[in-house]
């Protein structure tokens, strides 16, 4: 199965990557809802919940969690919130979780009605990569 992600992992697409090892690869999200907004893909394609196998669902998770921490850490993050699309409101048929940031200042709440207030993807990168 060919999709969008499954190029990506092969590296004919390109992405700003987070994390990746046998299993898994995180990488910022396109058109993120929040700086820091981060999706973790198995590298196997799995359609979805119903889909994914035990195995790589806990490699997901764990993962998620050295995700989570590291935007907290060096974003300031207040909140990061996890989400997992299915069915007709999933929009690439290749399982992702998505990790995304939430910032308790006004202006930040306000990120996915102001997209405008959000940075580009290749400057949060920047940040991430940072020691
Ligand atoms: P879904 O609605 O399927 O849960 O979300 C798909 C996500 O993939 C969207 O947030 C969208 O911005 C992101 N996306 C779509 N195509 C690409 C791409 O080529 N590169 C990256 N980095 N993200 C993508
Ligand atoms: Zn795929």
């Amino acid at each position: 199965m060919e999709c969008i992600f499954c190029k990506i992992i092969k590296g004919e697409i390109p992405c700003f990557k987070l994390y990746e090892d046998d299993k898994v690869l995180a990488f910022l999200d396109i058109n993120p809802d929040s700086d820091g907004h981060t999706l973790l893909i198995p590298k196997n394609h799995f359609k979805d919940l119903d889909d994914i196998d035990n195995e790589t669902l806990l490699s997901i998770n764990n993962v998620s969690r050295k995700i989570k921490k590291m935007l907290e850490e060096k974003l300031n993050c207040d909140g990061v919130t996890l989400i997992q699309n299915n069915g007709d409101v999933q929009e690439i048929k290749h399982y992702h979780m998505h990790i995304k940031p939430f910032y308790n200042n006004k202006k930040s709440i306000e990120l996915i009605k102001y997209k405008e207030y959000i940075k580009d993807p290749k400057d949060v990168y920047e940040i991430l990569k940072e020691n």
